[in-house]
């Protein structure tokens, strides 16, 4: 009985055994199938994602454009006056920037040049819109508004009114400069006196800062108004205009009569809105 009992216990803990044994071998297969599953789940995971830092496409951006600049002339100093064209004629609008050297009109006038060549302004279709960086480059260099010797460009052209002695009420006059020693005897003057000679369907002076358009004579009153109403600058005439001699804008308008206009820019950045006012002027 005892023996008997033994025996059936014994065989009785063997059969639990081999459950046990049976379970845990489950237990262990279950175990890897689920790794296996989990480890391939993650491999394709992996696989199929995309990388976190894919190389960025090659992007070839076109290169600044250079501004075509060309020399017309060269100051007292030596210093070259350039003029880039851009767009082509019948029709042509000159815009001059920098006569006075103290002033923004050179700054704004190389950086609408500037514009022009990267094509983020169009010039109209049938002109050719000339630039001239900076007509007194010495007197940008010097920080002056007059040229390296003591004139002012702007009384230094050879107009019906030239005079060896600036009106009191001229500002020049109070500044101490001089109109030169006879009309056009600059060498700055004697350069734009020729290429205006080329022939141009209206010209803009960049000065500054009174933040207005003028103009000389009635023909430039609507290419005025059209510029105003782009630039935002108002039209109006500069109070001392009648006392000076010897200025573009007169020689401009006595000698080709077309229009002359006049900006007085309030600051050294080209706005869009100043650049369309320029191009306004090619009507
Ligand atoms: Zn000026």
């Amino acid at each position: 009985m005892r023996t008997g009992t033994n025996t059936g216990a014994t065989r009785g803990s063997t059969g639990e055994l081999r459950r046990r044994v049976y379970r845990r071998r489950r237990l262990i297969a279950g175990s890897v199938l689920v790794l296996a599953v989990a480890a391939i789940t993650v491999l394709a995971v992996v696989l199929t994602r995309p990388a976190e830092n894919p190389p960025a496409p090659t992007v070839t951006l076109p290169a600044p454009a250079a501004v075509p600049w060309r020399d017309i002339g060269v100051s007292s100093e030596g210093r070259a006056v350039k003029v880039a064209v851009f767009g082509e004629g019948p029709q042509a609008l000159l815009v001059i920037g920098g006569i006075h050297g103290d002033e923004y009109g050179g700054v704004v006038a190389r950086a609408f040049a500037k514009a022009l060549a990267d094509d983020e302004f169009r010039v109209p279709s049938g002109w050719a819109v000339h630039v001239i960086g900076s007509l007194n480059p010495d007197g940008e260099h010097l920080g002056t508004r007059a040229n390296a010797r003591g004139v002012d460009v702007n009384r230094n052209l050879p107009t019906d009114n030239w005079s060896a002695v600036l009106d009191p009420e001229d500002r020049s006059a109070q500044e101490g400069l001089t109109p030169g020693s006879g009309p056009a005897s600059e060498p700055e003057a004697r350069a734009l006196v020729d290429y205006l000679a080329r022939g141009f369907d209206a010209v803009v002076a960049l000065h500054s800062a009174g933040g207005i358009i003028d103009y000389d004579g009635d023909v430039s009153l609507e290419t005025a108004q059209a510029m105003a109403e782009l630039s935002g600058f108002p039209v109006e005439h500069l109070s001392y205009q009648g006392s000076i001699t010897g200025s573009l804008g007169q020689y401009v308008s006595e000698k080709y009569g077309v229009p002359m206009i006049t900006v007085e820019l309030e600051g050294p950045e080209l706005t869009s809105e100043i650049a369309a006012g320029l191009l306004a002027a090619c009507r």
